[in-house]
């Protein structure tokens, strides 16, 4: 949790708001996302999303890390804020941290169905846990944080769909809405996946076209998967962790008509699978906060690509 990374500094405060300075960062960007070929991914059996149970009584405190000094403590809604002047000076990210490590205490209002358009659906889920009862909702909280800080540190507009400081949820309903309401050039919805020991590896998933009811995907599609390819791109080379052995056909993409949080969203936005915390190797990345820098990193880089164009 105390890792502080060559790249993790804090950051510097830029006031200057200089087309240079925005040409000589962005001269220093990685452009290599592009060799990352990847394949037309078909829908998976496999959902850690919608399955997942707390194995372990999640803390109910607010995960912190250190090193991260324009952190603002949770407040009552999502903190919203930008920072640096950067390449992503004027740019909307919504970080949609899956699941809310209180949700356990609220099996009642989180397994309320709501409408995603092709199905109706629970509210909310737990998630999932390793076998240690480290929870998914703790390391997409964590994970969230170190990437917003990242975000910043480019001058993006960083939003949070929750940061632990609600009592449960929001709906994957509601998800969707905040980042449509922001009008968010990108959002990524973090998560880790809860299959069976062995199956190692990340996956991206796309929004599948759908238009059915509330759900009307076209217009995201194609830039969603842009920036799918993107984030697996980088998330392999910032992590060194291998793509998906169980869903993806080794693409680490996978395209689903099955989750809210995609088929409501009217903005680019993917999910990320960062792991199986069920699998003992996978869940020894995921509870070392050096590891989960590296993740944040990877992601960060994918959206700034997309982002950059
Ligand atoms: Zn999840």
């Amino acid at each position: 949790m105390s890792y502080v990374g060559p790249d993790f500094d804090p950051p510097q405060p830029r006031r200057s708001r200089r087309r240079a300075l925005t040409v000589a960062l962005a001269a220093l960007l990685p452009g290599a996302l592009l060799g990352w070929v990847l394949y037309e991914a078909v829908g998976d059996p496999g959902d850690g999303d919608a399955s997942g149970t707390a194995a372990g009584r999640p803390s109910a405190t607010t995960p912190t890390i250190s090193g991260t000094s324009d952190d603002k403590p949770p407040g009552p809604t999502p903190a919203t804020d930008s920072t640096a002047a950067g390449p992503l000076q004027g740019k909307v990210v919504v970080i949609d941290p899956g699941h809310n490590p209180n949700n356990f205490q609220h099996t009642s209002e989180i397994n309320r169905k709501v409408n995603i358009g092709t199905n109706w659906k629970e509210c909310d889920t737990t998630g999932t846990s390793t076998n240690d009862g480290y929870t998914e909702a703790e390391f997409t909280l964590d994970v969230a944080h170190r990437l917003r800080t990242l975000l910043r540190k480019q001058g993006a507009t960083v939003k949070f769909t929750q940061d632990g400081d609600r009592s449960w949820g929001p709906c994957i309903d509601e998800r969707a809405e905040i980042g449509n309401k922001a009008h968010a050039d990108a959002v990524v919805s973090l998560h880790a996946d809860g299959a069976g020991a062995g199956q190692r590896g990340f996956h991206v998933i796309l929004p599948a076209k759908v238009n059915a009811g509330a759900a009307n995907t076209g217009p995201i599609v194609t830039p969603s998967r842009d920036l799918g390819e993107r984030i697996a791109g980088s998330f392999v080379r910032a992590t060194g962790s291998a793509p998906s052995n169980y869903v993806g056909d080794g693409t680490g993409l996978v395209t689903r008509e099955d989750l809210g949080g995609l088929n409501l969203s009217t903005v680019p936005k993917v999910f990320i699978e960062c792991g199986n915390m069920r699998d003992s190797k996978d869940a020894a990345l995921l509870t070392s906060g050096a590891w989960r820098q590296k993740a944040a990193r990877g992601i960060s880089e994918g959206i700034v690509s997309f982002l950059r164009g």
